[in-house]
C-alpha cells in the first residue's frame, strides 16, 4: 500500500511569554493507506497537537508534512481547508455537535462547507452506517454519550474521507459503549478509511495494529502489535487503570 502519511522532523512550539513549550520536538513517522493506529501517551505529551496538525488544523513550527502525495505543510490556510474537507474526518471526545440541531443537520455540516448540493441522503446514509437512522431527526440534547459520538462519526464520515482522526473518542463513555464506538471504527477500517486514535485506555489502544507512544513531545516506541502483545497488556490492565507513562517494548517493532 502507498504512504498515505508522511511527516519528517515535525514541531511544533508555543511561545508563552518568555518560554517556549515544545509540544512537538522532531517527530517522524509513515502511515500507509489502510492502517489502524493508535497514539497513547501522558497528558501533555503532544498527542492532541499532533492530531491539529495530522488533520490540517493547523501548520507546524519546522518539519515536512506530506499528505497523499501533496506537500501540505507549507499550503495556505485556504488551501489547507479543502485538503482537510476532502481526506479527514474528526472525532473529538466531547463529541463538538451542535445541541440543538437535528442529527442529520448536524452530520451535513462537512458537506455545507464542501458546498455539495446533495446534503441530506448522504446524511442519513451515514447515521444508518452507525446505526442510528431511527433517530436522525432528534437532537443531540435528547441523545445519549454514545448516541452523540456516533452522530459525531456520522459527521466525520460523510464527506467519505481517507482518514478518520480521533482524540480520545471513548474518553466521555462508559467502556461498553466505548467498545460500541470501536466497533465502528474497525468496520471503517475494515472498509479502508486510515484510522487514527488517541487514547489513555489500554483497552483502546491493544486494537490497533500499531501503537505509537508519545513523552514531551516525542516518539518514544513505535510498533505493530500482535496478539500475544494484547493479551500480555490486557492482563497488566487488571492492575493499572490506564497506560504506564511509558509504553513496554512492542512485541514486533516496525521496519522503518
Ligand atoms: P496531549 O494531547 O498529549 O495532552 P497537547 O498536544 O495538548 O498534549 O499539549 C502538548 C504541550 O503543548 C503541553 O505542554 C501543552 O500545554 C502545550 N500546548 C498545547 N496547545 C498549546 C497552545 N495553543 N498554546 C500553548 N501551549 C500549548
Ligand atoms: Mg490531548
Amino acid at each position: 500500500m502507498a504512504d498515505l502519511i508522511r511527516i519528517n522532523q515535525f514541531t511544533k512550539h508555543y511561545v508563552m511569554g518568555e518560554t517556549i513549550v515544545r509540544a512537538l520536538d522532531g517527530v517522524n513517522i509513515t502511515i500507509k493507506e489502510g492502517e489502524f493506529i493508535s497514539i497513547t501517551g501522558a497528558s501533555g505529551s503532544g498527542k492532541s497537537t499532533l492530531m491539529h496538525l495530522l488533520g490540517c488544523l493547523d501548520r507546524p513550527s519546522a518539519g515536512e508534512y506530506w499528505l497523499d502525495g501533496d506537500l501540505v505543510s507549507h499550503m495556505s490556510d485556504k488551501q489547507l481547508a479543502i485538503v482537510r474537507n476532502k481526506k479527514i474526518g474528526f472525532v473529538f471526545q466531547t463529541f463538538n455537535l451542535i445541541q440543538r440541531t437535528t442529527a442529520v443537520d448536524n452530520v451535513s455540516v462537512p458537506l455545507f462547507y464542501a458546498r455539495q448540493a446533495r446534503v441530506k441522503e448522504p446524511s442519513l446514509r451515514a447515521l444508518e452506517r452507525v446505526g442510528l437512522g431511527h433517530r436522525a431527526y432528534h437532537t443531540p440534547s435528547e441523545m445519549s454519550g454514545g448516541e452523540r459520538q456516533r452522530v459525531a462519526i456520522a459527521r466525520a464520515i460523510v464527506a467519505e474521507p481517507k482518514i478518520i482522526l480521533a482524540d480520545e473518542p471513548t474518553g466521555n463513555l462508559d467502556s461498553r459503549t466505548g467498545e460500541q464506538i470501536m466497533q465502528i471504527f474497525h468496520e471503517l477500517n475494515r472498509a479502508g478509511v486510515t484510522v487514527i486514535i488517541v487514547t489513555h485506555e489500554m483497552a483502546v489502544a491493544v486494537q490497533a495494529q500499531r501503537v505509537i507512544a508519545m513523552r514531551d513531545g516525542r516518539i518514544i516506541e513505535d510498533g505493530g502489535i500482535d496478539d500475544a502483545f494484547r493479551a500480555r497488556m490486557l492482563g497488566q490492565e487488571r492492575t493499572a487503570a490506564s497506560l504506564p507513562e511509558r509504553s513496554p517494548p512492542m512485541a514486533r517493532p516496525l521496519q522503518v
